[in-house]
């Protein structure tokens, strides 16, 4: 653990032993675990350290130069850190950087571009996307029109002639693409010329992908999406949050008006804070290598557990995650118990629904797994054979509890060679 972080729980530790106490087993457990969520990962301690600063303290409502509080001058200043960094990063021309997450940003995305009852095209859920694109009881299913589209049921990929159909059948104000269990290369290009023939906006959500694209490991969704939204922790690493960019000036003004005051109030300037260093460590040339071993790793992975017999959705991964049919090793196995066995023995992992999947949500047939934080923790593509392996002998063994107690203790010994990132 970093100087700093000892130093933040002694202190604590001495003030408030209860929240200590629980703040160290959480540390304990990221360094002896293995983090396969394909969603997150572990910031730089630069990045963790600055979202806990004086920045916490202050009400900024409004934005750089346009603020609703005084003494707003620093947070003016990292605010616009923040946005000059990510623009440069995506190569846009705006970028508003105060949605508290991703799903707030997109959010924002849909009040700035549709109205109420509008039609709204997207992946569901269950076939991949996310929630805050058309789920029933999210905003998004509450407040619009939501039509479906689907993947082939043979190849599991993105039919794009088939989204065309649909598009021009149902007429969309608005079309999504970005996707949470997709681990395929989305092509935006062909994405826009189903929205243009249909006169809908394209909205690219890359909350998965965003650090992939930073990097040019993944295609930009500019110049083809209208608006672009995303999360900032998840392969972008940087603290919890989210991100609307645009090249559209019309567009970029009412993404500020609906993020503020349309459905956010002050902004969380310590987050902004952490956002802006995150983006600079993005900027820098090393950046680009990690993001690189991240698909490497992930195709590695892919490689060692299609040869142990697991099945991949549409047979293997593009990015950063891949999704694990169980059912091709073993048609009893299910996601809920693969994902406990494996927390047992030092693997955190999420259970996820496969395509057209026969299993309820809280059971699943698959699990999702990705490569970003082990990646970050320094792992290369031979440890990848040894993540398979530790994965498979534990559901081979149906969570047999000696056999997760000896992972387990392997797990912890092998991640002290690769300690979080300081
Ligand atoms: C993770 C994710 C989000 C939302 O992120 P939160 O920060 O949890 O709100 C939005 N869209 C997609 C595609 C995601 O995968």
């Amino acid at each position: 653990m970093d100087q700093i972080s000892t130093d933040v729980l002694s202190h604590l530790g001495a003030r408030d032993p209860e929240a200590a106490r629980i703040l160290a087993g959480e540390a304990e457990r990221q360094e002896t675990t293995l983090e396969l969520i394909a969603s997150e990962n572990h910031v730089s301690s630069t990045v963790m350290h600055s979202v806990g600063t004086w920045m916490t303290n202050k009400y900024a409502e409004g934005y750089p130069g346009k603020r609703y509080y005084g003494g707003c001058v620093w947070h003016d200043a990292i605010e616009d850190l923040a946005r000059d960094r990510a623009k440069k990063l995506f190569g846009c021309n705006f970028a508003n950087v105060q949605p508290h997450c991703g799903a707030n940003a997109n959010i924002a995305a849909f009040m700035a571009l549709l109205k109420p009852g509008d039609t709204v095209l997207s992946l569901p859920i269950k076939s991949g996307g996310h929630l805050s694109h058309g789920l029933k009881p999210n905003f998004s299913g509450t407040f619009y029109n939501i039509v479906d589209y689907d993947l082939d049921p043979e190849t599991e990929l993105l039919d794009y002639d088939a989204i065309r159909a649909i598009a021009r059948e149902c007429k969309p104000q608005l079309i999504i693409c970005g996707f949470s269990a997709y681990s395929r290369t989305i092509d935006f290009a062909a994405f826009r010329s189903i929205a243009d023939e249909v006169g809908a906006y394209l909205m690219a959500d890359i909350a998965h992908i965003a650090g992939l694209v930073a990097a040019g490991v993944h295609p930009s969704p500019f110049p083809h999406a209208h608006v672009v939204t995303t999360t900032t922790h998840k392969t972008l690493r940087g603290p919890r949050g989210g991100l609307v960019l645009s090249d559209d000036e019309e567009i970029a003004k009412k993404i500020d008006r609906k993020v503020f005051p349309g459905s956010q109030g002050g902004p969380l300037m310590h987050a902004i804070t952490g956002k802006a260093v995150a983006f600079g460590e993005a900027l820098e040339p090393g950046f680009k290598d990690y993001q690189q071993q991240v698909v490497d790793n992930a195709r590695a992975l892919a490689a060692a557990l299609v040869e142990k017999g697991y099945r991949l959705c549409s047979g293997g991964t593009d990015n950063h995650l891949m999704l694990v049919d169980l059912r091709g090793r073993d048609a009893e196995l299910t996601g809920a118990d693969a994902e406990g066995w494996l927390e047992s023995a030092g693997m955190i992992v999420n259970k996820n629904g496969i395509p057209n999947d026969p299993r309820p949500p809280m059971v699943t047939s698959g699990l999702r797994l990705g490569t970003p934080a082990l990646t970050t923790r320094g792992l290369k593509e031979a440890e990848m054979v040894k993540v398979a392996d530790w994965l498979d002998r534990v559901m081979t063994s149906k969570g047999d509890e000696a056999t997760c107690t000896a992972v387990r203790e392997e797990i912890r010994s092998f991640c002290a060679d690769f300690p979080l990132p300081h």
